[in-house]
Order: structure tokens, then C-alpha cells, then sequence
């Protein structure tokens, strides 16, 4: 089932989520939905608190279905190893009509819980590395607005107020 995307200013975006103490069937058709409607929106990753649920789950693919073993499901992830510098223009599905050029570590590698909840660890550099960085964020209540320099965000905040309607 596609979910709906909480956008910017909705408080569960902004707060950290919870980890998650076991893999029940609510998780499980909570992670079967966030693939659905990452690949509907399209987007290369969707964190849990977009979708409303305060946990520790993201799930990325930066192939966006092309590649059948490009699909990762991260449960309750840190950091184990990050390093370099890439410097990139990025979007969220959370902040639409909004792309920032945000610094991050060319190459990450974590460990976390797959959906059976095995323990994984998964390294990636660029496009993936930001990928998983990008939705560590949302775990932690970062958007990319709060990875910007001022005037960035001033215009994105312009953009994004609901603008009068006129009739
Ligand atoms: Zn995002």
C-alpha cells in the first residue's frame, strides 16, 4: 500500500525515531509499504518517519527497481565507517520543489538489521553512501534544510509556505 509523505514542518520529520525492538508483522507490512511508495514517488530512499512512523527503518535503492539486488532494507543502523568528502546537489521527497547542495562523506558503511532481522553491514560511495547519510538524517529529525547555508534555506522556506490562494 502506498503512503502518504508527511512533508517539511510535520513534527515526526523533526524528532528522532525509535529503534525497533522486533520485526512484528506492523513492521513488516510497514517496510513492504515504504518500498512501494518509495518506488511510486519515485525516490532512491524513504526513511520511516516520512511515512508517519517514529522508528529506525529506511530502505534505499538508488537503482529505483532496475537492479533486483539494488534494494536495501536497514533496520536500526549506525555509522561504522565514513570518510572522504562529496559535494552534491540533493532533494527529499519530505521537501518538494527544493534541491541543496549538501556536503557529505563520499563513502559510508553501516550496520543495522536486514528485514529478517539479521545483522548486515552495507558500505557505499556516492550516490549510495549519500543515499544511506541522507536517511540516517530522517532517523535523527535532519532534513536537508537543516544541512544548508542560510540563504539556501531562506529561499527553499519561501518556496515551501503555502502561498495565498486567490479567488
Ligand atoms: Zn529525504
Amino acid at each position: 500500500m502506498i503512503r502518504p509523505i508527511l512533508k517539511y514542518g510535520d513534527t515526526i520529520l523533526h524528532d528522532r525515531a525509535q529503534p525497533v525492538d522486533a520485526i512484528t508483522p506492523d513492521v513488516e507490512r510497514l517496510i513492504d509499504d515504504m518500498i512501494e511508495t518509495m518506488y511510486a514517488a519515485p525516490g532512491v530512499g524513504l526513511a520511516a518517519p516520512q511515512v508517519g512512523v517514529p522508528l529506525r527503518i529506511f530502505v534505499v535503492d538508488v537503482s529505483v527497481g532496475r537492479d533486483p539486488t539494488g534494494l536495501h532494507v536497514v533496520i536500526n543502523p549506525e555509522f561504522v565507517e565514513r570518510d572522504g568528502m562529496q559535494l552534491e546537489e540533493e532533494g527529499c521527497l519530505s521537501v518538494p520543489g527544493f534541491n541543496a547542495t549538501v556536503v557529505r562523506p563520499s563513502r559510508a558503511v553501516l550496520k543495522g538489521l536486514n528485514r529478517q532481522g539479521e545483522a548486515q553491514q552495507l558500505e557505499g560511495s556516492g550516490l549510495l553512501a549519500r543515499a544511506f547519510q541522507h536517511e540516517m538524517d530522517h532517523l535523527d529529525g535532519t532534513l536537508i534544510l537543516d544541512r544548508t547555508d542560510d540563504e539556501s534555506r531562506r529561499q527553499a522556506l519561501g518556496i515551501l509556505r503555502p502561498q495565498p490562494v486567490l479567488q
